[in-house]
């Protein structure tokens, strides 16, 4: 077999391996969809550029090479090359993105719950405040904090205060509207963010939620009781930030540990009573 036609057979090789393992790799790399689909294409594509390779210089076995099909060689093997460095990088890239993602999820998920960890709130609470300052939306706050956790530890130990910990969480998850955004703040502390959400309805989320928990025991241990303190408040209209927003919320919530524990309470409820003429919302 002549040189030219071992560089023909080699490129012709290189394609059928670029097909079968590399873009098959990479296609498995990939979550379902159009790219997935149009990889998929690429492939049989490449697959195709096989047996045309093959039909070229099958039937020129043992003739003579012109000057022209010497070129043509010399383009086919720069082309199977070409489509080995493009396949070989998309895969490279696809592995690389995956990493960055796995990275930003885990720089912003709370390890033991898998809800979102403080940094991720701080983030998307000021830009939640801004977004709802800009379009003149309703943006509303729980801060939830779980009562006499440090007897639950006390009492039944850490890995069991670990349980009511995602016990809760599930409840959260369970309870609250997909679009609410649910964030460990610390400790057996979680804040809640819900975007278009007047105040009343706040409320009524959080009384839900409180009830929920009351009502809903541990399966592994039902005679352990957990309730929940809550405090909501709102974006006020004029001035506000996504500081003043949270710390209203808390404010509210250790009212309601004032209060007895166990309750839902609105930051402007607990400010008119403590100072009764005053508006609710100011
Ligand atoms: P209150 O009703 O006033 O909120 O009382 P509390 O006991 O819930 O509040 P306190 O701040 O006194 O105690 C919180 C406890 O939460 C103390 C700490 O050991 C416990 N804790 C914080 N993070 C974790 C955790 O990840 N796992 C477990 N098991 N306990 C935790
Ligand atoms: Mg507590
Ligand atoms: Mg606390």
């Amino acid at each position: 077999m002549s040189d030219l036609m071992t560089v023909l057979l080699v490129t012709a090789l290189c394609l059928l391996v670029i097909s079968v393992t590399i873009v098959r790799k990479l296609t498995k790399e990939l979550p379902k969809g159009v790219t997935r689909r149009r990889w998929f294409i690429l492939g049989g594509l490449i697959l195709l550029f096989f047996f045309g390779y093959l039909g070229f210089f099958v039937p020129k076995y043992g003739t003579l090479y012109t000057a022209v099909e010497i070129l043509v060689t010399g383009i086919l093997f720069f082309g199977a090359v070409f489509v080995l460095l493009v396949c070989l990088l998309a895969y490279r890239t696809t592995q690389e993105l995956k990493r960055i993602y796995v990275l930003e999820v885990e720089t912003i998920t709370d390890p033991l719950l898998g809800i979102f960890n403080r940094r991720y709130l701080d983030r998307r609470l000021e830009e939640e405040v801004l977004r709802a300052k800009r379009h003149k939306l309703q943006l509303s706050l729980l801060m939830v904090d779980i009562d006499n956790f440090k007897m639950v530890n006390d009492t039944w130990g850490h890995q069991i205060g670990d349980l009511v910990l995602k016990h809760l969480t599930q409840l959260l998850v369970e309870t609250l509207r997909h679009t609410d955004i649910i964030a460990r703040f610390g400790g057996e502390e979680f804040v809640v963010l819900l975007p278009h959400t007047p105040e009343s309805e706040a409320l009524k989320l959080a009384e839900k939620l409180r009830i929920a928990v009351e009502k809903t025991p541990l399966h592994q241990i039902p005679e352990l009781s957990m309730t929940v303190s809550i405090g909501s408040s709102c974006l006020l209209p004029n001035g506000d930030n996504a500081y003043s927003l949270l710390e209203r919320a808390d404010k509210a919530m250790y009212w309601a540990k004032r209060e007895g524990r166990n309750q839902a309470v609105s930051f402007s409820d607990c400010e008119h009573a403590e100072n009764p003429g005053s508006h609710p919302l100011i």
